[in-house]
């Protein structure tokens, strides 16, 4: 299969667009179809392991590779995580609340990043690409900390990260701080995600900078959603999870189900998305925004307009106005007109602002948006432990807030899958906080007592934070990012 960008040009193939990570005109890679799964495949998927139901949707993307090497890739990957890398719970008789934070680095980016690396190093070598790759990467908290963990001292890879210095969670702040690995380079910025992920998307547009890395023997690539790597990963746990309650009995075939996406960049809901357009019996798709609510806006109003403040919140890793993965579903919208995309993005770029007419969100009724204030995030929190005994971290609270919004206007007949994106401890804080309205300003204190109080075993990855040495705390101004990065690899401006 081949991959288009929504903004033009030419299509590749699956192996050149991981390997390129952004089309050259600055577009996005989607697949120019979308292949199919049927009753019968998902029936016939109850009977596999995670990595083995993984494996199968990627061969369904990817003709580069032999299934032996995408089943070898997924079980490598998923073996680093504790235990069953999606496991689902139900709390009452319509709602389920499905993990996918046993990973590494305790957040979902490890669904798709510990893949990554065996994704590019294989397309590195279908396409002959001889040289280092360079990954780029914006975080908004949990990606850098889970591509650091991916690419940590594998050959052929240097991998630079940008953060919003003082817009993500303490822990989450000091695992970055403290990663290691010869290939790695970690860099807090003045500013906010935003920033960080514009930085990184100039930088890639920017013809000196690739001539000057491509002359000492480098090559660029992302590990952001915007790269296909990422997304398609993300697909297999929507499709993995449909066939688990289908399994257990607790759907029927071809009942529809809804998904509760706590979003930030748009990146996990759109994989539901093409789930759906995959075959997936989804019935509406709620898009969780914290108080930064440009989406929910947008499915209010067709008008997506960041021209307004951007709030820090308990939930960092959705602080985000410009959602990238907005413009694949934007493409879909715009029934593929590439020209039509470029123009919406010129326009978000000059002025911070697109609107589209109301036909066009009736092109996309599987959307709903909703998002919920910082007070009934915390409310959320403290209140869906009392009843279930169920603790969630901050992102997860913004998903179970919004659902609850959207049940009270809705049929209570459709079960909820509700997607946990973040181990409650990375956010201990502001957790316990919650719990017992208690600031706890030492971290690690905090874990202790968030761990006594609700009797939940902390993660030894957040334990053992406290002896890991600090290796990078250098803080950029804006101006200097491209410099700095630059320089990393030899290369003066
Ligand atoms: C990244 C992230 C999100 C948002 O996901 P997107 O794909 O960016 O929409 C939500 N919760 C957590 C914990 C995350 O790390």
């Amino acid at each position: 299969m081949k991959f288009i960008s929504t903004r033009g040009g030419e299509a590749v193939s699956g192996a050149q667009a991981i390997l390129s990570g952004i089309a050259p005109d600055g577009g996005l890679y989607v697949p120019e179809f979308f292949p199919t799964i049927d009753a019968a495949c998902l029936r016939e998927m109850g009977n596999l392991s995670y990595p083995e139901r993984a494996a199968k949707i990627f061969s369904l993307f990817l003709d580069d590779f032999e299934i032996s090497e995408l089943e070898y890739w997924a079980e490598q990957a998923y073996a680093k995580f504790d235990g069953d890398p999606a496991p689902l719970t139900k709390v009452d008789d319509t709602t389920y609340i499905l993990e996918l934070w046993h990973g590494p680095t305790l957040a979902f980016k490890d669904m798709a990043l510990t893949v990554l690396p065996y994704l590019l190093r294989g397309s590195k070598e279908v396409c002959e690409e001889g040289k280092q790759t360079l990954i780029l990467v914006a975080t908004s908290g949990d990606t850098g900390m889970a591509a650091l963990a991916g690419f940590a001292d594998v050959p052929g890879t240097e991998i630079v990260v940008l953060y919003p210095s003082e817009g993500v969670s303490h822990l989450q702040k000091l695992q970055m701080q403290t990663a290691q690995g010869d290939n790695v380079h970690v860099f807090a910025i003045e500013g906010n995600f935003d920033d960080a992920q514009t930085a990184v998307k100039e930088f890639f547009n920017d013809k000196e900078a690739a001539e000057k890395l491509h002359d000492r023997g480098y090559s660029l690539s992302s590990a952001n959603s915007i790269n296909w790597g990422r997304l398609q990963p993300q697909i297999a746990y929507y499709i993995s999870a449909y066939v688990d309650l289908l399994h257990a009995g607790e759907i029927e075939e071809q009942e529809e189900i809804n998904f509760v996406v706590p979003t930030g960049n748009f990146g996990n809901v759109l994989a539901a998305y093409y789930a759906k357009k995959m075959g997936l019996p989804i019935g509406k798709l709620i898009v969780a925004s914290n108080k930064n609510n440009v989406l929910s806006d947008f499915f209010d109003t067709a008008e997506y307009n960041i021209n307004r403040p951007f709030y820090k919140t308990i939930s960092p890793s959705m602080d985000i106005l410009i959602s990238s993965n907005f413009e694949r579903l934007l493409f879909e919208i715009l029934d593929k007109d590439a020209e039509l995309v470029k123009k919406m993005m010129e326009d978000l770029n000059s002025q911070g602002y697109y609107s589209l007419d109301f036909e066009s969100l009736e092109k996309i009724p599987t959307f709903s948006g909703y998002y919920s204030t910082e007070e009934e995030t915390f409310d959320s929190i403290a209140n869906f432990f009392e009843i279930y005994g169920y603790l969630i971290d901050p992102h997860t609270a913004v998903g179970i807030a919004c659902l609850y919004k959207y049940l009270a206007l809705s049929d209570f007949d459709t079960k909820n899958i509700v997607v946990s994106t973040a181990s409650p401890y990375k956010f201990t804080q502001d957790v316990y906080k919650s719990l017992t309205g208690k600031n706890e300003p030492d971290a690690f204190k905090a874990v202790a007592k968030l761990s006594a109080l609700t009797a939940t075993t902390a993660p030894d990855e957040i334990i053992g934070l406290k002896d890991k040495i600090i290796l990078h705390n250098q803080v950029l101004e804006r101006q200097d990012i491209k410099k700095s990065i630059l320089e990393l690899f030899g290369c003066t401006l």
